[in-house]
């Protein structure tokens, strides 16, 4: 299985939907490459990377380890090196790291009739996923403000995004208290709403108003409390398996060169969270 192998690395790894959701693509697409999950302890990380190139062609990576791999690949792509984490790994000559997460939500609006471009959007979160996005939508033109729970970690966001592109980002107090009507689309990349703690929401519905489009990247469940708040309001909602079946698409991309079968990827998504 020289180069061929495919699979996802974290630690833990048993609850990553990621194997049904490519398999699925792999199996669509007419494509014998396994792709397997692989529980790798941090201290290990170092030793699995520098020996995969020799079996793999890539691996998407998760929790814990988007940040700690960076120090043992090789190259980085733009996008990857802006944010500082990376979801993909793509071995030819070398090991180098992508990160598809935030192309991913952007693909997500994309997809739902929601151009970015001259849009303001608010984020809230400061984590990993909010990172991702933050950068990919100030790339593609939009005005981005920011609010999270330790504020000091959304002012090292819009400092990093300021230095890195010339951008500024407005921060804003968590939890949120004025009704939200400067804002275009807001984006929820926190965890609070993901099973089991499915009656929270990182906002009251009551400040949402009805030309907000609305996306959370919560999949589980699939109508988080903030996204039955929206509908109710009347915005756009878009959930989370939206951005999940995009990032994947993008690495199957990055590794195969294909155009992935995205309507089998949710199939499977949605069969594996019943
Ligand atoms: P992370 O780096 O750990 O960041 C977590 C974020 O959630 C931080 O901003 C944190 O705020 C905030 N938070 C956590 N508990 C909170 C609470 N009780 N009240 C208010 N804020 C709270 O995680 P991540 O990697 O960015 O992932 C975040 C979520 O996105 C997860 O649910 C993950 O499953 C989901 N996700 C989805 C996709 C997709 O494709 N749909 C992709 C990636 C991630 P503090 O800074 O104050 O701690």
């Amino acid at each position: 299985m020289k180069g061929k192998i495919l699979g996802v690395i974290g630690h833990p790894i048993e609850h990553s939907l990621s194997p049904a959701m490519h398999r699925a693509a792999l199996r669509e697409l007419g494509l014998d490459y396994p792709y397997d999950k692989f529980d790798v302890k941090p201290e290990d990380l170092g030793n699995f990377v520098m020996g995969a190139g020799e079996n793999f062609l890539g691996f998407n990576v998760t929790i814990p380890h988007k940040v700690e791999i960076i120090k043992f690949l090789n190259s980085l792509d733009r996008e990857a090196e802006l944010i500082g984490a990376v979801n993909t790994v793509k071995f030819e000559n070398n090991a180098r790291g992508f990160n598809t997460d935030g192309i991913g939500a952007l693909r997500a609006l994309e997809e739902a009739g929601q151009p970015v471009g001259g849009k303001n959007i608010l984020i809230l979160g400061a984590g990993g996923a909010a990172r991702a996005i933050s950068f990919q939508l100030a790339m593609e033109g939009a005005q981005i403000s920011l609010c999270n729970r330790t504020r000091e970690r959304a002012g090292e966001l819009a400092a990093d995004i300021d230095e890195k592109l010339d951008k500024s980002a407005e921060i804003l107090d968590f939890p949120l208290k004025e009704k939200l009507d400067e804002f275009d689309i807001l984006i929820n990349t926190t965890s609070v709403g993901m099973f089991p703690d499915t009656d929270k929401s990182p906002l009251s519905g009551e400040i949402l108003q009805p030309d907000l489009t609305v996306m959370d990247i919560v999949y589980n469940p699939l109508e988080t409390k903030l996204l039955r708040n929206a509908r109710e309001t009347g915005c756009r909602t878009i959930d989370g398996i939206a951005m999940l079946v995009h990032q994947g698409a993008e690495s199957l991309r990055i590794w195969l060169n294909v155009d992935a079968p995205m309507e089998a990827m949710k199939k499977a998504l949605l069969d594996e969270l019943g």
